[in-house]
This record gives structure tokens, C-alpha cells and sequence, in this order.
């Protein structure tokens, strides 16, 4: 059965020419990019070919702006230890409730430690409060942490906005772009961000590499310490091919920018519309939004259920929830902007990207109505609650007897 991929928040497809560019440097290219012999010595150079795309995608000034990681988190991580780092004495940090666990997660644990954090709320489509930033902020902030996009429901921040405000207090500012680079133009030369995430696999590179965009004259502590490598900025020995791929998937992107985002746009439309038909709500504000992301929910129905029966004709979405340990909490995204329970477990998440066609959508768009109505025979408002239950433990049941793990199917990005 084909596979008809609609969850490309949580990861894309490698590109065919990004895959092509890393051959090479996982066979015969093997040098070690810090040798003196011109065997690895040379290998440096396509690093640096790497950074210069990456800059390019990002329009940084400068390509030794850019660093290379192993992924989004520990870019998000880096970042913030960097600024914490070289500012010990101040223990206020703001950032959002809807931030990926990253941040999150992250920003959690730093109040454990005894830091003061700042959890900016968002309005019913998910939108901050930018009065509420400015009076968040005081001489003891350290630093600010806002993504660009939600990876739930696309939501944009208006970046350069809280960048403005954020600078004129003299703050450190750090941006999550992991789900807007590629997909939304970002200008670093031109914008208020000092320091900007990025991660290779979310616009069809490699996983395991991501960058930390450091904007020059940001005081900068490393975050992984160890040997020299990226300008004494990360210490381990470089992942050149994941590095060669993620530089070739960004210059893709930033040719394709505008004109696949335009098309993306269209055919996440045309799927919108028709699931509205089948009485669902969408989340998340319907212009300030990624284009190739669609978050709705269906009342009274389990998102997961959903998932389990797209998955029966080869479709792949996710639900807005994240999965911990084997059981599901209730979205934090959905929860900030105010979405009753009831619809927040029925929420699914579709994002598209430019490998995806019309034809895709419409099989999509033919199917949900079909899901929808087989759960909606078992929900609450069909058959009672017992049943509703039933139902959905048999669905389990059927999907453990295939052998699958349930968790796998509970991809958040
Ligand atoms: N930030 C956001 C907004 C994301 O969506 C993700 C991944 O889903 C990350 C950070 C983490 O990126 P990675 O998977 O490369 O660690």
C-alpha cells in the first residue's frame, strides 16, 4: 500500500539531491574534516559550502553566523545555554506556553533550578499578547525564547514584532525557527533575532543535523564542550553528510520559496474545505498560519482513533498531542488557546510539503468523511459512552495484533 504522507511537521521525505550530495561522504569522502592531510583537510571546505547555503536559507550576514548540531533540540538548548551562560546575573527568563518541548521542556527544568520564567499565554487562535511581553519584561530578564511557527497548528508569531520590543530592553533574543525555515522567508540580515534554531529534517535534509544561527557580536558560551570543531562552538567531530545534505536541502528550499509555499497553500485549502464539511473546527488563526499546515478537531471523536483508521488506507497525519510514555496528554497548544476538551481530543493534525499532489489530497479528503462516520457510530453521541470506549479498545486491539507500536503513530514534531 502506498504511503500517503500528510505529517511532514514531524519530519519530510530527504530530498533526492540532498541525498545525492551526501553519498560521497558516506563512502569514499571519509577524512576527518580537522586533519592536516588534504584527505579530510578538503572535506572542511564542503562544510563550509554547507554553512554558506544554511546562511543563505536564513539571510544571515554571514556564513560563520551559522553552527552546526545534531538537531533542533540540542540547537534550542545551545541557544539558551549560551545566553544564560554569559549572563549570570540575571535569573528572568520569558518565552511562550506553546513552545515545542525543546523549549519547553527546557525552560521547565531551568525553573526547577531556580530561575524565574515568564509563560506568555495565547489568545483563542493562538496568537500572543504582545502588551503582555512588553510588561513581562524587567532588568532581570535574561533572555527571550519565541518560535516563528507552532509545529501543532502553524500559527506564525510576528517575529520581528517581539524582536523590536525584545531589543529595545537590550535582551538577547532566540527564535525557534524549526518549523518556519523553508517554508516562510526568514531575513536575519534585516531582523531583530540574535539567535534563530534550525533542523535539517524538517525541510527534506537529513536527520540528525540541525544549526544555531548566532548573530555576530552575541556573546556565545558552547553548549557541547570538547574538541575545536565549528569555531570552538561545538566540540564532537562533524557529521559531514548529515551537514552536506542539510546545506543542499536549504538551497532547494530557498529556490523553491515562494512558488512551492504558494502551492502547498492551495492544496492544504482545498483539503481544509473539504474536511469542514465533514463538521470539523480548524485551530489555530486561518491566515497567520503556515501554509502547509491544517490542525482541526472533531468533536466527541479521539484524534488518535482517527489516526489509527487513516491509517488503515496508508495515510499519515498526527494528532496535536504529545506522547509520553505510551499514554496521551492532552495537547498544551490546544489547552493555551482555550479549545474545550472535548474538540482537543479530537484534534488532527495534517502538513503537507511540496512532494505532496492533488490527487493525495482528494483521496484524503474522500476517506476522512468515511472515518468520521464509522468513529461517530461509536462516539458518545451515538452509542454511549461504554461503547465509545469499546470501540476505540478494540481498534487498539486490532492495531496491536498487527504487531505495530501505537506509539509510532503518535508523532508530534
Ligand atoms: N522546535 C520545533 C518547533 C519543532 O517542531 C521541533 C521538532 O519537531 C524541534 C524544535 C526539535 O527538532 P529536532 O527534531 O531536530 O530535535
Amino acid at each position: 500500500m502506498a504511503v500517503i504522507y500528510f505529517d511532514n511537521n514531524a519530519t519530510t521525505r530527504l530530498a533526492p539531491e540532498a541525498y545525492e550530495a551526501m553519498q560521497p561522504y558516506l563512502t569514499e569522502q571519509y577524512g576527518n574534516p580537522s586533519s592536516i592531510h588534504s584527505f579530510g583537510s578538503r572535506i572542511s571546505r564542503k562544510i563550509e559550502e554547507a554553512r554558506g547555503q544554511v546562511a543563505a536559507l536564513v539571510g544571515a550576514s554571514s556564513p560563520i553566523e551559522i553552527t552546526f548540531t545534531s538537531c533542533g533540540t540540542e540547537a534550542d538548548n545551545a541557544a539558551i545555554w549560551a545566553v544564560l551562560e554569559s549572563r549570570p546575573d540575571k535569573r528572568h527568563i520569558v518565552t511562550t506556553q506553546v513552545e515545542h518541548p525543546a523549549v519547553l521542556g527546557l525552560c521547565q527544568h531551568l525553573e526547577k533550578k531556580g530561575y524565574r520564567l515568564t509563560w506568555l499565554g495565547v489568545d483563542r487562535e493562538g496568537l500572543l499578547d504582545l502588551d503582555e511581553l512588553r510588561d513581562s519584561l524587567s532588568d532581570d530578564t535574561a533572555l527571550v525564547s519565541v518560535m516563528v511557527a507552532n509545529n501543532e497548528t502553524g500559527v506564525i508569531f510576528p517575529i520581528d514584532a517581539i524582536g523590536e520590543i525584545v531589543k529595545s530592553r537590550g535582551i538577547p533574543f532566540h527564535v525557534d525557527a524549526v518549523q518556519a525555515a523553508g517554508k516562510m522567508p526568514l531575513n536575519m540580515t534585516k531582523s531583530p533575532v540574535d539567535l534563530l534554531t534550525l533542523s535539517g529534517h524538517k525541510f527534506h535534509g537529513p536527520k540528525g543535523v540541525g544549526a544555531l544561527y548566532v548573530r555576530k557580536g552575541i556573546a556565545f558560551r558552547p553548549f557541547i564542550v570538547g574538541g575545536h570543531q565549528e569555531r570552538n562552538r561545538r566540540g564532537g567531530t562533524e557529521n559531514v553528510a548529515g551537514i552536506v545534505g542539510m546545506g543542499k536541502a536549504a538551497e532547494s528550499a530557498l529556490a523553491g520559496l515562494g512558488r512551492e509555499e504558494k502551492r502547498v497553500q492551495e492544496l492544504r485549502d482545498r483539503l481544509e474545505k473539504s474536511l469542514l464539511e465533514s463538521g470539523c473546527r480548524v485551530n489555530g488563526h486561518r491566515e497567520k498560519r503556515l501554509a502547509n499546515t491544517l490542525n482541526v478537531s472533531f468533536e466527541f471523536l479521539e484524534g488518535e482513533a482517527i489516526l489509527v483508521l487513516l491509517d488503515e488506507y496508508g495515510i499519515c497525519a498526527s494528532t496535536g498531542s504529545a506522547c509520553t510514555a505510551g499514554s496521551t496528554e492532552p495537547s498544551h497548544v490546544l489547552r493555551a488557546m482555550g479549545v474545550p476538551p472535548a474538540w482537543i481530543q479530537g484534534a488532527v493534525r495534517f502538513s503537507l510539503s511540496r512532494y505532496n499532489t492533488l490527487e493525495e489530497v482528494q483521496f484524503v479528503a474522500e476517506k476522512i468523511p468515511l472515518v468520521v462516520e464509522r468513529l461517530r457510530g461509536l462516539s458518545a453521541l451515538g452509542k454511549g459512552e461504554k461503547e465509545r470506549v469499546q470501540g476505540l479498545k478494540g481498534l487498539r486491539e486490532t492495531e496491536n495484533a498487527r504487531g505495530e507500536s501505537r506509539n509510532s503513530k503518535l508523532s508530534v514534531g
